[in-house]
Parts: structure tokens; sequence; C-alpha cells
């Protein structure tokens, strides 16, 4: 009987432990913190959005080749990962119709943390909380761990450790640097899917609060990114699936200046239906706008186009019309930071992709090594994607670490 130690306790380990186990394997699971899986307590506002209820690999974000993300996401088809959670754990999930999202019918997260590590345990995997893995060598036949309860020794390890993001969680990036000395090229980490920071002199702070439906678009390197949906203006920016989903554009390292540059487009309407809106004989501008867009915006774009506030249409000027079109359209949000791993989603950046066999996710550069979750180069959209990918790979990682040699 092989032996699996696996390294950390979020959702892509405690799946992999699982999978690890039921190959016959004796497993055991490390995990810093007193009950593991805090991401997925916290996720989905409490409730824990599991799944999307459509997989858009194409939203992925990876410095590594794309078809190796794909490959890995897909490796466990949606409706698989479903069944897994309404099958094995019996938690049945519901659909959210309008965000396309599940979420387990109770709506709470915690029964999908308690839900895998009790699956887990059936399967026998033992588990170590509080215990917290300091550096890991290769030795005689496995690899040999440093724990702050002693050392261990395991034939073959799976790092489940995630990445940096809401450190509160467990995340401190021990795993990453492990990676790293195991020979493992790292492709830069940085804080993604979180909120921005509004450069101050904009004065949107006055705005706090306001909440709205947006579209976003911007250039990540030569790939045009465009999200859309829920934006809010905060006390210190920007926030809501749309900003949170384009934030890389501003996090991700080594893009040029010029790509960073994020317009909103205000409303559905775009710069043509705008102009016929304006065509309209003798109304107030700002109540053409309240019927789209919140008031206080509304007024806000008036002032910074240079419309007078009780400007008609009969009366509103080419250039007036020109510049306020151009605010409503295609705004160009003044970001002067983010908010960091602290309040990021996810790492993007991670152990490179090619470095991984694509089906069991082994170590390339060592054998006996597995990697899965967050660690990894890749991060999806909001949505489920993020769970989607770190149940996948914790169940490709953990079936084959866990397999008869
Ligand atoms: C606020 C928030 C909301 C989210 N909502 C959603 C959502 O609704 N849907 C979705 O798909 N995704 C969501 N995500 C993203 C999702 O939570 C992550 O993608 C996912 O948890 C990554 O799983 P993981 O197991 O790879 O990493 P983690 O969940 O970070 O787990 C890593 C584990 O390893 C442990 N660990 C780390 N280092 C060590 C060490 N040295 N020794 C021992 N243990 C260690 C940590 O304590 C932790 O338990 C959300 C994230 C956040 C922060």
């Amino acid at each position: 009987m092989s032996s699996v130690l696996v390294i950390g306790g979020g959702a892509a380990g405690l799946v992999a432990s699982a999978f690890a186990a039921s190959g016959g394997a004796e497993v055991t699971l490390i995990e810093r913190t007193a009950d593991g899986g805090r991401k997925i307590l916290i996720s989905g506002g409490g409730r824990c959005n599991v799944l999307p209820s459509m997989l858009a690999p194409e939203r992925f974000v990876t410095d590594s080749p794309a078809h190796l993300l794909r490959g890995m996401l897909r490796s466990w088809p949606l409706h698989e990962q479903r069944a897994f959670f309404e099958r094995d754990l019996a938690i049945p999930l519901a659909l959210e119709a309008e965000s396309g999202k599940l979420f387990p019918q109770s709506n709470r997260a915690k029964d999908i943390r308690d839900g895998l590590v009790a699956f887990a345990r059936r399967r026998g995997v033992r588990m170590l909380f509080n215990t917290s893995v300091i550096g890991i060598q290769r030795a005689a036949a496995g690899f040999s761990l440093q724990t702050g309860g002693g050392d261990l020794h395991a034939e073959r390890v799976v790092l489940a450790t995630g990445g940096l993001s809401v450190p509160a969680t467990g995340s401190d990036g021990t795993g990453l640097t492990v990676a790293a000395g195991l020979g493992h090229r790292m492709v830069p980490v940085y804080p993604a899917l979180t909120p921005l920071l509004g450069d101050p002199v904009a004065g949107h702070a006055a705005l706090s609060g306001v909440s709205l439906n947006v579209r976003l678009r911007a250039k990540d390197g030569t790939r045009a990114v465009e999200t859309s949906g829920g934006f809010l203006f905060t006390h210190r920016g920007y926030s809501g699936p749309s900003v949170l989903d384009i934030s890389h554009v501003r996090t991700r390292p080594g893009r040029a200046e010029s790509g960073r540059t994020i317009r909103a487009q205000w409303s559905a309407l775009n710069a043509a239906a705008w102009e016929l809106e304006f065509d309209a004989p003798s109304a107030l501008i700002a109540t053409l706008l309240a019927k789209h867009l919140p008031a206080r915006l509304g007024e806000r774009l008036m002032i910074e186009a240079g419309v007078p506030r009780e400007r008609r249409t009969s009366d509103l000027r080419r250039t007036e019309r020109l510049a306020l079109i151009d605010r409503l359209t295609s705004y160009i949000l003044p970001v002067s930071g983010d908010e960091g791993y602290k309040k990021a989603e996810v790492t993007g950046g991670g152990v490179a992709l090619d470095e991984v066999e694509p089906r069991t996710l082994e170590s390339r550069r060592c054998p006996g090594l597995y990697f899965c979750g967050e660690i990894l180069d890749a991060f999806g959209p909001i949505g489920g994607h993020n769970f989607a990918w770190a149940w996948a790979t914790g169940r490709a990682a953990g079936a084959a670490a866990g397999a008869s040699p």
C-alpha cells in the first residue's frame, strides 16, 4: 500500500485526499488551520457557489499553454462534478437561474465543507489539523516533510496549499516556495479577482454605495477583455463581479501600462442608442439619463462632460452631446491600485502547467509530487469556475497519487 501526504485541506486538497484513499493508498491530510476549508466557508457570501451551470474555459487566465488548462479543467465533466456533490455527498444543488450559478439547496457553505471532510474521513483519510508543513525534501523512496508537529515521510505528496489570497483562510504561500525549491518554474504570482482602488483625485468616493450593471472593456496584452454585470462604487474604489473579473489587467505583472486602461459603459445603451435618446424633443437630459443609470452617477457624468444640470435635448450642443456619450459608453475608470491579496478571491500565476503531466498532475521535475487547485497557474472568472478547477484538478491529482505503483 502506497503512502500519500496531501498538504492543504482546502477545496482541492479535501477532494484529492478522498480520491487518493479511494485508490487504496494510506492517506494523511495535513492542514494548518483547525478545521480546513476556510475559503469554502466564506465563498459565495457564505452560500458557496459550488459550480457554474456552464463551463467557460476560454475565460480562464493563465501564462501556460491554454490547451493544457482546458484539458485539466474538462477532465472531470461538469455533470459528473455535480453528481459527486448530489450523490456521494448527498448535498442537492440548486441553480440560480439569473446568474447561472449552482449553490447548495440549503444555501449553507458549511454543508459543502463539512460534507467534503466527512466524505474524506469515510474513505479512510487521516486528518492532521493545526499542523503546518514548513519544508519538503526528496528522500529515499519518497519525500521527507518538516511540520510544526515533527517530521513525516511519504512515498507521494500532493501539494494543495493554494496561493496567497485571503491569508486569514490559511494561505501563506509556503506551498509556492516549496514547489520552487523542488525545481518548479513559477509564473510570477499576483492578486486576482480583487477590488480596485479609485484615484482620490476623481472624487468617486462621493458615489460610494451606488450600484448598477455595467460593461467593462480592457486589453490584457493583445487580448481584448470584456466583462459585464454588477458594479459597485465603494469608499475606496470599485468592486462587484464585473470589476473583479477584469481586475487582473491591472494586477498581472509584466503588462504594458497602455494596456491597463479600463473603460466602462454604464448601461445597456451604446453610443448609437444614446444618440437616438438625445434626439427626443425637449426632454431634460438628467431625466433621460436617470431612465438608464442611477441619478447620482448621471449627474456626475453631466458635470464631467460640462453639460449644465438644466440642459434639455433641444439645447444640447454637439460638443456636449459627444462628451456626454463618451462618458456614458467609454468612461476611463480612474484606477490607482488594487485591494491586493487581502481581498483577492484567487491568486494568479503559480506552478507552470507545462511542468506537470496533464492527466495525472504529477510533476515532471520531481516524480511522486502532484499539484492541484489554486497553486497552479490558472484561475477562472467568478461564478463557480474556481471551485470547478479545484475539484477537477484535486480529483485527478488524488486519484493518480493514490493509484498502485
Ligand atoms: C471571499 C472568497 C469567495 C469565493 N467564492 C467563490 C465561489 O463562490 N465559487 C468559486 O468557485 N470560488 C470562490 N472563491 C475561490 C475559491 O475559494 C478558491 O479558488 C479555492 O478555495 C481554491 O482551493 P484550494 O484548495 O486550491 O486553495 P485553498 O482553499 O486556499 O486551500 C489551501 C489550504 O491549504 C492550507 N495550507 C496552506 N499552506 C499550508 C501549509 N504550509 N501547511 C499546511 N496547510 C497549509 C490552508 O490552510 C488552506 O486550508 C472564493 C474565494 C474567496 C477568497
